[in-house]
């Protein structure tokens, strides 16, 4: 990429004055008033120079990974080491181990804690598809809880009517990089007894209660691949205080050799069965790299997130994901939106996201619903189900009938928008640009609707 010094300066510059004065919202008035670009109009972010994802600077970047490389030594060793120590220290954990990806740092830690077959974990049906393919992967079945459509998060209410005596794990999933109502879900895996997993692979830094996400469960699960907040391309990390499990998942991605064992051993002495999910030395690199920026990228996220959220909010049918009281930093993975049609006269989400890229703004409509896929049905008739469960539990009809999740289909059929994050990357004129695209269209959406359906 190609990320110019310059650039950066004149990125920086500007927001300095955005904090300063508010007279740019004169102009980004001025352009609400326009003909919105789907219709003939001047596009309202025309020729934005979004922040290039992921940010590379090759002027400090190149020599840190170039070193790595002409090293020779490539494969695990002091450099995936000292990342690890990093990302224990940024996440304020004891621990932490790095593997190839965040779908395999789910796959080890629900292995390590003993959940495979005949056991029930509940799992939000609005998430990426690897929060439950690492469920799937260890022979368990995921049992699905509903989210609240207002935070787009695994609802509590939800989880504690799905437990039954054979739950024995939870995984809530830090949807879009913003937190879940964790006191919530730790007083129910209390009460219960239940391990509780934290899929925080999108909120890299998000802060509830005091505590970064991925430290308030029994363990967290950290994705870093190329679209995350702190991106490698691949790779991903657990990471718990709890120092027997943490030795039992390095032991499991290191072909179950024990804890510590130095790595190119050719010699037997695995002590438990294993895999070999490893993360190589220049991906440590690009991640220490890149662990340098999170902390203020996430703060930039989190401020131009509020503010977005201030001046969109005035806009009816347009309805921004809620955080919870005990949040205070959000990661904005993504910046999700709810999109109400009925107060735009009826204008599609399909419509709306034409005339919102029209304008500029790269959005998207999201996840597809999880609960009803054949993916699922494919492990319930592979040879691990079908002697583990029985017929009732593994009847694909009855299975999607139990795990209806009604606010789920809501945002994923109807309502739900996001913004990639790099958008909340630049400038706070930014945020005044968008909103202003949004409230052009919703005052022209009459017309769009002529045009567009
Ligand atoms: C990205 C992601 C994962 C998986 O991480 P990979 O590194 O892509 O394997 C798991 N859960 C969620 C919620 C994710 O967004």
């Amino acid at each position: 990429m190609n990320y110019s010094r310059r650039e950066f300066l004149r990125q920086g510059s500007i927001m300095g004055a955005g904090l300063l004065a508010a007279p740019t919202i004169l102009t980004a008035s001025s352009l609400t008033a326009g003909v919105p670009a789907i219709l003939g109009g001047a596009p309202v972010l025309a020729n934005k120079q979004w922040t290039k994802w992921p940010v590379w600077n090759p002027a400090t970047d190149d020599e840190r990974l170039l070193r790595v490389v002409r090293s020779g030594v490539w494969s695990r060793a002091k450099v995936v080491a000292e990342f690890e120590e990093a990302w224990a220290t940024a996440v304020g954990s004891k621990r932490s181990l790095t593997t190839v990806n965040g779908t395999n740092a789910l796959i080890t830690a629900i292995s390590q804690f003993d959940i495979g077959p005949g056991d029930e974990v509940i799992v939000p049906p609005y998430t990426f598809i690897a929060s439950i393919q690492a469920v799937l992967m260890n022979g368990a079945m995921p049992v699905f809880a509903d989210i609240d459509p207002a935070t787009f998060q695994m609802d509590p209410r939800e989880v504690e009517k799905k437990i039954t005596p054979r739950t024995k794990a939870i995984l809530p999933v830090h949807i879009m990089g913003l937190p879940v109502d964790m006191d919530s879900i730790m007083e129910i895996a209390r009460q219960h007894n239940l391990i509780v997993i934290e899929d925080s692979c999108q909120a890299h830094l998000a802060v509830y209660g005091g505590k970064k996400v991925g430290t308030i469960g029994h363990a967290g699960c950290f994705s870093f691949q190329n679209s995350k907040n702190l991106p490698i391309g691949e790779g991903g990390a657990v990471v718990s205080d709890d120092d027997s499990f943490m030795d039992r998942c390095f032991s499991y991605h290191n072909l179950g050799m024990p804890y510590g064992t130095a790595v190119g051993v050719v010699s037997g002495g695995s002590a438990i069965v294993g895999t070999k999910v490893r993360l190589t030395e220049y991906q440590a690199a690009i991640g220490l790299i890149m662990l340098e920026r999170l902390d203020e990228e996430t703060n930039t996220r989190h401020n131009n997130a509020a503010y977005l959220n201030s001046l969109v909010g005035d806009i009816p049918g347009i309805v921004p994901a809620k955080l919870y009281d005990k949040t205070e930093r959000g990661a904005y993975h993504l910046y999700p939106f709810r999109f109400q049609e009925n107060e735009f006269k009826g204008l599609s989400r399909v419509a709306f996201l034409k005339a919102l890229r029209a304008e500029g703004v790269r959005c998207s409509s999201g996840y597809d619903s999880l609960t009803d896929k054949a993916y699922l049905n494919d492990a319930f008739t592979s040879p691990v189900y079908t002697n583990a469960y029985s017929a009732a539990d593994l009847d694909f009809k009855l299975f999607v009938e139990r795990n209806r999740c009604a606010n789920s289909e809501l945002l994923c059929d109807k309502e739900a928008v996001w913004l990639p994050q790099n958008l909340l990357l630049g400038p706070r004129t930014d945020m005044e640009e968008i909103a202003s695209a949004m409230e052009r269209i919703y005052k022209n959406a009459d017309q769009i609707k002529k045009k567009i359906s």
